[in-house]
């Protein structure tokens, strides 16, 4: 019959022979030391694993950078420090740029409700952070910015356009309303800006009143109404005790104006001295205040009055 129980000759106590290891060269086929103290004996002829060094020891070697790393600076099950790892990355994703753009391109497009959902949400919650982070950003990159904007622009050039043409139909209330708001903060200026440079630099000059005509053309509907609205100013600018003759002086003066087109082959206008929509006073339509200018300086001029020396 086989014994139920052994005497460990290591720990000396009697236990279980289910705790006894096999051990086919002993009599009865059991090891002489208990589990538990066989364990310890092997342990300790072995010495501590590399695990209870690096746990004793606090600090792990990165096999990359070859420096012992404390524990919270490795990644776990690996012998590689997160510096390292980091720097990995980037290298990595330097050399696999046209993947990962691919990828984020394709994960954005699968995503892209939830995605723009929560950036709103971050958006409304974070909106001062944002701004702020976001001007820090530009004043640091400015240059770079630029650089890369009309790269951009010129290499998706159709693109970009349908897209501001959508943003603008979809915010067509909010643009208008920031268009007049930033107008009258930056009227004054920006006509004295561009009267000096109708002078200066008569490139512009043509490509401006180029423009204009075009969208002359392109308006004719907004061209009767300015055309109507100014003739009831003019109306009511014109008193009511000219005489006939000073009436048909005026006309004369739109005649004056052609004969000078068919000499010197410049269109001629027939202009307001002081402007009857003037933005500081209002002139009266009356023989007086009427001059025949040269088109391009008229329309140059456009409601400002300068006084008696501007023009
Ligand atoms: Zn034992
Ligand atoms: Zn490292």
């Amino acid at each position: 019959m086989t014994p139920t129980h052994k005497v460990c000759t290591s720990c000396r106590e009697t236990k279980d022979t289910a705790l006894f290891g096999t051990d086919r060269r002993s009599a009865d086929g059991k090891h002489c030391y208990c589990k538990p103290c066989k364990r310890a004996k092997e342990r300790a002829r072995r010495g501590p694993t590399k695990r209870e060094v690096e746990l004793a020891r606090g600090t792990k070697l990165c096999r990359y950078c070859e420096k012992y790393i404390p524990l919270s600076d490795m990644v776990p099950q690996t012998r590689k420090c997160r510096a390292c790892h980091r720097a990995e990355c980037k290298k990595w994703a330097g050399e696999n740029q046209d993947r990962l753009k691919a990828y984020s391109y394709a994960y954005y497009h699968a995503n892209k409700d939830a995605i723009n959902a929560y950036n709103h949400a971050y958006y409304a919650e974070n909106r001062e952070r944002t701004l702020e982070q976001k001007r820090e950003y530009y004043e640091e990159n400015c240059e770079k910015i630029a650089v890369r904007n009309s790269a951009h622009y010129f290499a998706n050039r159709d693109r970009v356009l349908a897209q501001v043409a959508n943003y603008t139909e979809l915010n067509a209330d909010y643009l208008s309303d920031r268009r007049a708001e930033h107008i009258a903060l930056t009227s004054d200026i920006r006509s004295e800006e561009r009267r000096h440079r109708w002078h200066a630099d008569p490139e512009w000059r043509a490509e401006r009143m180029a423009k204009m005509k075009d969208w002359q053309t392109a308006n004719p509907h907004k061209m009767r109404e300015y055309s109507l609205r100014r003739h009831a100013t003019k109306l009511k600018a014109t008193p009511p005790w000219l005489t006939q003759e000073q009436l048909d002086e005026m006309r004369s003066m739109h005649a004056h104006a052609n004969d000078c087109y068919a000499v010197s082959g410049q269109v001629y206008h027939v202009d307001h001295i002081v402007p009857l929509q003037g933005k500081n006073v209002s002139g009266l339509h009356v023989p007086w205040n009427l001059q025949v200018l040269p088109a391009d300086l008229n329309i140059a001029k456009h409601n400002k009055y300068e006084g008696p020396d501007a023009w």
